[in-house]
């Protein structure tokens, strides 16, 4: 496994980029209009784009999500969840951020601490990374909050004395850190990922635990079925069978990653604590 920044990863991605004047920056989407001739974008600086379809890589709190589902409910025979942000779960928040120069950590090693209803993973990276996470009661949809920099201060004064290693409290690697920020752990599979020309890829359409690390990778697998639902119909313009193709070709593993992840995030956590105790105390010695 190997850790690196996001930001490095938008780099590697940007610098291939031919056509750089087709990136707009701070031109979020506000709303999208669907005529029987295409796609019409409009901006939050007033901008208007036409296109022939839209792919929303918008992230959880999706733009494009909530425009598909405005324009399913003007469509009475159109069939798309308009209260899905209610199914969406949060069972964990989580601070995470990048750290540097700890004494007591050896660059290179890998730790994941278990706990109950508590995690730390600190993994070596060019710069070392660290993961918490603490259990919460179930929270859906609206009810999920979003964090402040106070919320976080709180949290890591309660939990900075936790250890991490014999020798390492999650105090000692949060006072070195570079970045850091406090995030609720949304976890969900979208049953419906598309509608007419517009389709959801990565966080908005399938969000895991990220405590498997799998969330970025679900995103670039499903742009790369995409890709190839798209060569494959470069003749024919049928937005809609490309899409069911794309989504058909991710769905159940989707979903099998955001199992997994939440199986693994559960172990670790000690969501029930008699298995938690088999893995970590008998079977894991033993390997
Ligand atoms: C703590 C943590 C650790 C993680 N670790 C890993 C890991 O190790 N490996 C891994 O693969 N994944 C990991 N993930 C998951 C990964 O970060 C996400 O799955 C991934 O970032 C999803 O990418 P995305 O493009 O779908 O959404 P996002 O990364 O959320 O990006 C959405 C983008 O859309 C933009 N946007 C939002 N609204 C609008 C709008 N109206 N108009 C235009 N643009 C808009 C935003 O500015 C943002 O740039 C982790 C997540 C967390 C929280």
């Amino acid at each position: 496994m190997l850790f690196f920044d996001r930001q490095w990863f938008l780099q590697v991605l940007y610098d291939q980029i031919k056509h750089k004047d087709r990136i707009l920056l701070n031109s979020g989407i506000n709303s999208i209009r669907d005529t029987d001739s295409g796609i019409e974008i409009l901006t939050a600086r007033g901008q208007v784009y036409s296109g022939a379809m839209v792919v929303g890589a918008d992230g959880i709190h999706s733009v494009v999500r909530g425009e598909m589902a405005r324009i399913a409910s003007e469509t009475p025979t159109t069939a798309f969840a308009t209260n899905s942000e209610e199914h969406v779960a949060c069972y964990y928040k989580c601070t995470f951020g990048i750290a540097q120069n700890i004494a007591q950590w050896h660059n290179s090693e890998q730790c994941f601490t278990i706990g109950h209803g508590i995690t730390f993973l600190v993994a070596s990276g060019p710069q070392n990374r660290f993961l918490f996470v603490r259990l919460l009661k179930i929270l859906y949809g609206k009810d999920i909050p979003r964090y402040t920099r106070d919320d976080e201060a709180k949290f890591v004064k309660k939990y900075q004395g936790f250890a991490i290693t014999e020798n390492l409290t999650f105090g000692q690697v949060y006072s070195q850190r570079l970045t850091s920020t406090l995030t609720p752990l949304h976890e969900i599979v979208f049953k419906k990922w598309s509608l007419s020309r517009m389709l959801l890829v990565g966080d908005s359409a399938h969000k895991p635990n990220p405590i498997g690390g799998m969330g970025g990778n679900g995103a670039i697998e499903s742009v790369a079925e995409l890709i190839n639902a798209l060569l494959d119909a470069m003749t024919d313009a049928d937005f809609g069978s490309v899409f069911t193709r794309m989504q058909d070709a991710r769905y159940e593993r989707a979903k099998f990653t955001a199992k997994s992840s939440h199986a693994m995030q559960a172990l670790f956590a000690s969501e029930e604590p008699f298995l938690s105790y088999v893995v970590w105390k008998i079977i894991a010695p033993m390997m």
